[in-house]
């Protein structure tokens, strides 16, 4: 894409109404806009963004064989009141609505109650089992506190994924792989050595614990005690004598970390698929409950947390596996090479984004480490007369000189 043609532009000042680092240089960068407290809209740029973590959240969601659906936001009442989650001191953060009519609706803060109707229209049989669905869309709650940008917001995106499964043990196969899953998302966005499974709350219908999926930063809400050596944590919300003795856990190996939550998975037994009145048939014809599981992540928090977690005082530093683009191909007054340049760019598939605007170099150079593509290629009066470009990662402090014919090549195949 040509910057000259892109809408919006870098800002110097950091925006006085935001205390959060991710959503100072987001929104300088020109990658979101904010709307209200807690609530963003997504620019071009960080759409593509969001995009990305979207397509490996989904391509891990269908490689466990997960089903993709898309749920409604407003949500009838009658069938929260059939698992007793209606009333407000059971479901807190939750924005509902009126019909003209006078009829209550809530506004999707979580979809357990409609999947579960709408899945129980299909199944009847043990054959059926297991099987998982998912979706991802804007979820809204009404956080008292909306003050770390895209960490938390009132409006927000979500995976959510639910497990139907014949049996516990059928349910436990299906929980571990879904796990597993987590774990592979984590580690494409960058985050895999610093995200933790940790033992947490496991919510109002069940005395299991959950999973939380936590990544270590000091602007975490959370705080999670961590044993290095397992690789495993407990979050200090669950931190009582009884509990570390049922999880095999030595208070002394713990350490207090801050961190933020990403993921979340919850074992749900037959809860809201009894109460809801959804069941099948067994080899027998004996009716049999459905096991159940939920499993969460944050996909716009995770775009506020590799945000935060990244940058560095020039600005934004994406993982390649999610920045907005591979390449900042920057003209510096060498504007028929710089174009020859971006169509072979264009041709060879790495996506481009083009600074074809004429600036003076250091507005070229601050802006293009705002924005934090991975590789930066200065195509300059010098490239034309040596036949080279200068070739520089967001993240090295010193460029390459690389022959201008083997610029694609060298770009495609660094990681
Ligand atoms: P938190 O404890 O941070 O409020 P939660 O436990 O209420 O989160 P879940 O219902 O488990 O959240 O939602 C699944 C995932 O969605 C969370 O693990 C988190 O990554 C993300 N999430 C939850 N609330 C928000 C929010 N207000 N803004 C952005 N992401 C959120
Ligand atoms: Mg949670």
């Amino acid at each position: 894409m040509r910057q000259s043609q892109l809408f919006t532009k870098a800002r110097r000042e950091t925006p006085k109404d935001e205390e959060s680092r991710n959503a100072q240089l987001l929104i300088r960068a020109g990658f979101i806009h904010k709307e209200m407290a807690g609530v963003y809209a997504y620019l071009p740029l960080g759409l593509r963004v969001l995009e990305k973590i979207k397509a490996i959240v989904r391509e891990e969601m269908n490689a466990v064989g997960g089903q993709e659906l898309m749920m409604t936001t407003l949500q009838p009442k009658d069938i929260w009141e059939k698992t007793d989650r209606w009333d407000d001191s059971k479901v807190d953060n939750w924005f509902k609505t009126r019909l003209v009519s006078g009829a209550e609706l809530g506004v999707g803060l979580t979809h357990e109650e409609p999947i579960v109707d709408a899945i129980g229209e299909y199944v009847s049989s043990y054959r059926d089992f297991p099987f998982s669905v998912y979706q991802i869309q804007n979820k809204f709650r009404n956080e008292l506190r909306a003050k770390s940008g895209l960490l938390r917001g009132r409006e927000f995106l979500m995976k959510d994924m639910y497990s139907f499964s014949r049996d516990q043990e059928q349910h436990e196969r299906e929980y571990e792989r879904i796990v597993e899953a987590y774990f592979r998302v984590y580690g494409r966005l960058g985050l895999g050595d610093i995200t933790y499974r940790t033992h947490a709350d496991g919510g109002i219908f069940t005395s299991r614990f959950s999973d939380e999926f936590q990544t270590l930063t000091e602007v975490g809400e959370d705080v999670i005690y961590l044993d290095e050596s397992k690789g495993i944590a407990v979050n200090e919300e669950i931190l009582t004598d009884e509990n570390l003795e049922k999880l095999g856990l030595d208070r002394s190996a713990l350490v207090p970390k801050k961190a933020v939550e990403v993921g979340n998975t919850f074992h749900l037994e037959s809860k809201y698929t009894d109460a809801l009145g959804v069941s099948f048939n067994d080899e027998k014809g004996e009716n049999q409950s459905i096991v159940m599981g939920c499993y969460g992540i944050g996909i716009s928090r995770l775009m506020g947390v590799i945000a935060e977690l990244f940058a560095d005082e020039k600005g934004l530093v994406w993982p390649g596996s999610v920045a907005p683009f591979r390449v900042h191909l920057l003209s510096l007054g060498a504007d028929d090479l710089a174009d020859e340049t971006y169509r072979a760019f264009s041709e060879a598939g790495i996506e481009v984004l083009y600074d074809d605007r004429d600036l003076r170099a250091g507005e070229k150079f601050a802006e293009s480490d705002l924005l934090g593509i991975p590789y930066r290629v200065v195509i300059g009066k010098r490239a034309a007369e040596s036949g080279t470009a200068e070739v520089k990662r967001r993240t090295e402090d010193s460029a390459v000189d690389v022959p201008l014919s083997d610029l694609p090549s060298y770009l495609a195949q660094k990681a």
